[in-house]
């Protein structure tokens, strides 16, 4: 077995911080309790902004990318986990202050991990990825807070991208009726086979609104921020739910307290980088009951880490459909 690797690893060329393809070895790795043997990462958001250098997300330099992993342990000191357990991560900093997934081998704190459910294959996991870990949690908090498929239509923005993608999938998996708020006309079919019943054009909701609208939403799925993420909470149905997790088209709220004053609507933000191991399990759990295998393939495609450079761009262009799963060793 050769005695280097391959990684993504950012660093800063011209002032600005890229991520490339560079070769490790294990003494380069950093000092955690569990080495994995890596087989797939994915491509979020986020990584997309590290790669390209569009965001500042790492906190230090250099750094391995991929802000999740699954793979199989081979060594631990942990006695959670021994060699051979598949196991992944999501967030917890990787790929921002701690090394990430887009490398054949890492080193991982053993507080980070969840053992990779029976339902799942690896590859299965990353179809799924931090993106559709989010979705997850933002369904949970749906539910959390009362909204059921009985009380109307649920709106879920950034259709065609991977949280949108995996929420449409489980919560018409889950019996509610899902409007799909998407800019690219072309994906309705793919959409629609994923279980949403009906559509709004992105544009619809993206420019300035009325503080308070008619009532149409029960619960949200908002992964763009921003005026669409205003207009939703605005249009939500007494005491509904929106949940808020993303910024795909701003991080800004040019909101009013009317909706929350006035009709009780709940705005509740999403965190899945330091969700608790609890509420990951739970999430994990759910995915494997909740999310239909055939929408997992439907959803997803495999690329190598050689392509990550080209793709980082396409996502924070707005231009991935779904979830791509990075093969680390293709
Ligand atoms: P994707 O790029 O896959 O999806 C984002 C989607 O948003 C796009 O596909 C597009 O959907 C829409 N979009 C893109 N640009 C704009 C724009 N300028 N205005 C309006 N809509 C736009 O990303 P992910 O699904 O991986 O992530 C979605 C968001 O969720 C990101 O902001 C990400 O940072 C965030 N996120 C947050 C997490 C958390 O812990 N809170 C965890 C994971 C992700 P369409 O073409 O259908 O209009």
């Amino acid at each position: 077995m050769s005695d280097t690797f391959n990684a993504i690893v950012a660093t800063e060329v011209d002032g600005k911080t890229k991520g490339q393809l560079q070769q490790l070895s294990l003494a380069d790795l950093p000092d955690e309790d569990v080495l994995i043997d890596v087989s797939y990462s994915s491509l979020n958001f986020k990584d997309g902004l590290a790669v390209s250098g569009k965001g500042k997300i790492c906190k230090r330099l250099p750094m391995v990318c991929g802000i999740d992993l699954a793979g199989t342990v081979v060594e631990s000191s942990s006695d959670k986990f021994k060699a051979g357990d598949a196991v992944l991560v999501n967030g917890y900093a990787l790929g921002e202050k701690h090394w990430g997934g887009y490398s054949q081998k890492q080193r991982v704190n053993s507080n980070f991990l969840v053992k990779v459910p029976d339902a799942f294959t690896l590859q299965d996991t990353m179809a799924i990825g931090t993106a559709g870990y989010t979705a997850m949690l933002s369904v949970l908090m749906l539910e959390r807070q009362g909204v059921k498929p009985s009380d109307g239509e649920v709106l879920v923005t950034g259709a065609a991208g991977g949280v949108g993608s995996v929420a449409i999938s489980l919560l018409s998996k889950l019996g509610y009726t899902v409007v799909a708020s998407t800019g690219r006309p072309e994906t309705h079919d793919y959409l629609t086979a994923l279980g949403a019943s009906s559509f709004i054009d992105r544009a619809e909701l993206s420019g300035k609104g009325a503080p308070l609208a008619a009532e149409r939403w029960a619960g949200v799925v908002d992964t763009v921020g921003s005026y669409t993420l205003a207009n939703a909470i605005a249009q939500t149905k007494r005491d509904g739910c929106v949940a808020a997790c993303g910024l795909a088209g701003g991080i800004d709220l040019p909101s009013s307290v009317f909706p929350f004053i006035l009709r009780g609507v709940v705005l509740a933000g999403i965190d899945s980088v330091m969700a608790p191991m609890e509420l990951r399990l739970k999430a994990w759990s759910r995915l494997a009951s909740d999310l239909p295998k055939e929408k997992i393939n439907a959803i997803s495609r495999v690329e190598p880490m050689s392509n990550l450079p080209e793709l980082a761009e396409q996502i924070v262009g707005g231009k991935v459909r779904g979830r791509v799963i990075i093969d680390v060793n293709a």
